[in-house]
């Protein structure tokens, strides 16, 4: 068996370092002009090059055929052993996660106090994992940091420069600070095509797409997942087999699973992933990989595309350009970032999984956003004046016959009914100011705790009610017409619009930020909804607003009986805590936006409807 192929072709010349030639130029002009720090810091994710670029420079020092440029000669004994990261008399490799203590590093600094052990050699330590090192470790490093020996270099290793920030700010001011850039799918493409080149190997273009892809900035992961891949056997390296090697699900099965969403078909969620779980897949990766193909669909939806597609994608997604909205696929991406820490985790990864496309399937499809966006600066303030539901979002075709069937929404040709075409922002507001008004006061009065002072509101006596209201509930034919049916899903996608409606209509700050941390777990035929809390104390503070919860839940959803409020068991089954959540999801949004620029430019766009 050949040599690994990340060992194999490690740089062995600063002008190899793949896409760090920002640093490795800097380094050897440093070296040039005989202007050497003697302490650098090298920042970024891993397999981007950090040890690499140490090792190289600490060849270049130490090398014993000096030439003209300061490229090392990567030849003689003195170069082989450091690339290696074989031992050396003057290159010493400390790795901080398990040689951080004070002790280490006053070994450490004993050590390097001794002269290299020529007059024309460098002594040079590499610290990797460096941000390991403990404020104790680095204070005793610190005194010789201040004060170094001649020819002696220290080169630091991290991806975490801000716990070193933390932890040891002063020494940060004594070292020169390098930040590696996260290699790009392109460039890691474009390193791989030169190594199967070099190897005499052909690779297709989708399979090293896929590598790329994989490989997630790393460089050494990509050449150890091509390793993988030829461990396998050999000839043409094709997606097929690409697949194969890394356990990854056909995009087909994508696609279908895109399909079921598509057209709403919830029902066969269930086969589809009892299919893929019996394959054996891992639903996190599925869902990362899921998550992909909705920002490639959006892409395409919002007239762009996104580069290192495959083929198969870019013939497909397409053509369902006209099936889902930007805003839709927002949301779902959305609901991905919030589901994604949590199935990462959890032990029930296929029903979470499942549970997602279920909720993608039954997703109240938006209009065109953009249709509503262009409306909304014409005065009329778009949606809250509409009165008719989602009359004032569906986009031009309502004026022929009504149903609008000439022009298809953005839904597929099997979505259920112009329900589906409300735009979430004025529908809030619709079920705040009106639906409470004309819901069927019987069931309002329904409400168990009579003495919450908001019901003058929620619940008017009948009789004034009727006075006020009688013509417009003249106006429309079913007073029902406004509520969603009620089923988990949809009290989950609405819950934060319901803690909204909760604290907006009643000035219970307490009782509205409990609810913040509440997550609806059941509903039932009867009409029974479940809140599950963190503890007694907050399930007190819920039961204690009660009336006011099934207020808003009223005001959305048909048939709200009841609520029940839940304690999760000190054991297991923890609801997870929104805050943690909420910063999770955050940071994977920023993510997700820094690897899409198009994805960036539509949140802002269409901020209003997704963040708020
Ligand atoms: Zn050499």
């Amino acid at each position: 068996m050949s040599l690994a192929l990340a060992r194999k072709y490690r740089p062995r010349r600063f002008a190899d370092v793949a896409v760090q030639s920002h640093v490795a130029n800097t380094l050897r002009n440093a070296i040039a002009g005989d202007r050497l720090g003697h302490a650098y810091l090298f920042c970024g994710p891993r397999g981007t090059g950090k040890t690499t670029l140490a090792r190289v420079l600490a060849m270049a020092l130490n090398c014993e055929n000096k030439r003209p440029d300061h490229e090392p000669c990567g030849e003689c004994p003195s170069c082989t052993r450091i690339w290696s990261g074989g031992t050396s008399l003057d290159v010493v490799e400390i790795d901080a996660a398990s040689n951080r203590g004070v002790d280490d590093a006053r070994e450490l600094r004993e050590r390097a106090m001794y002269a290299p052990s020529g007059e024309d050699r460098f002594k040079v330590y590499i610290v990797d994992e460096a941000h390991m090192l403990t404020r104790e470790a680095w204070n005793t490093l610190l005194k010789i940091l201040e004060e170094p020996p001649p020819r002696v270099i220290f080169v630091f290793a991290t991806t975490e420069p801000n716990k070193i920030q933390q932890a040891a700010a002063p020494v940060l001011s004594r070292m020169q600070r390098f930040d590696l850039k996260r290699i790009g799918p392109a460039d890691v493409r474009t390193r791989l095509l030169s190594v199967l080149a070099a190897e005499g190997l052909e690779a297709q273009p989708d399979a090293l797409g896929m590598l790329a892809r994989a490989a997630d900035g790393s460089m050494r992961d990509a050449l150890s997942l091509t390793d993988q891949v030829l461990s396998l056997g050999g000839g043409v390296i094709t997606a097929e087999r690409v697949r194969e090697a890394l356990g990854l699900v056909h995009e087909d099965e994508h696609l279908a699973l895109l399909d079921i969403i598509a057209e709403r078909r919830a029902g066969d969620v269930f086969a589809a992933v009892a299919h893929l779980a019996d394959h054996g897949v891992d639903f996190a990766t599925l869902l990362a990989d899921f998550a992909d193909l909705l920002r490639a669909q959006l892409a395409f939806v919002l007239g762009g595309s996104l580069p290192d597609l495959s083929d198969r994608l870019k013939e497909e997604l397409p053509k369902r350009v006209k099936v889902f909205a930007a805003g839709d696929l927002l949301r779902m991406l959305n609901l991905v970032v919030e589901v994604e820490p949590h199935l990462r985790r959890s032990g029930q990864q296929q029903m979470l999984f499942e549970t997602l496309l279920v909720r993608f399937a039954l997703l109240d499809r938006t209009v065109d956003l953009e249709a509503v966006l262009r409306g909304m600066p014409d005065g009329a303030g778009g949606g809250t004046g509409g009165g008719t539901g989602g009359g004032a979002g569906i986009p031009a075709g309502g004026g022929a016959g009504g149903r609008g069937v000439a022009t298809p929404a953005p839904l597929s040709a099997s979505a259920p009914a112009p329900r589906a075409a409300v735009w979430e922002k004025p529908r809030s507001e619709v079920g705040a100011s009106e639906a409470a008004a004309v819901s069927p006061a019987p069931a309002l009065f329904a409400t168990p705790a009579p003495s919450a002072p908001q019901s003058r509101r929620m619940a008017p006596p009948p009789g004034l009610a009727a006075a006020s209201q009688a013509p417009e509930v003249a106006d429309r034919p079913a007073p029902k017409r406004d509520l969603l049916p009620l089923d988990i899903n949809r009290v989950a996608e609405h819950w934060d619009a319901i803690v909204d409606s909760v604290s907006s209509e009643h000035r219970a700050l307490l009782l509205s930020s409990t609810l913040a941390h509440a997550t609806p777990t059941a509903v039932t035929a009867s009409g029974s909804v479940t809140l599950t809390v963190e503890s007694e104390s907050h399930a007190e503070i819920i039961a204690g607003g009660e009336a006011v919860i099934i207020g808003a839940l009223r005001r959305r959803f048909d048939g709200v009986q009841k609520l029940v409020v839940r304690t999760v068991s000190p054991e297991g089954d923890r609801v997870p805590r929104r805050l943690n959540e909420t910063a999770v999801k955050a940071d994977r949004m920023a993510t997700l936006r820094k690897q899409s620029p198009l994805l960036d430019a539509a949140v802002d766009a269409l901020d209003l409807e997704l963040i708020d």
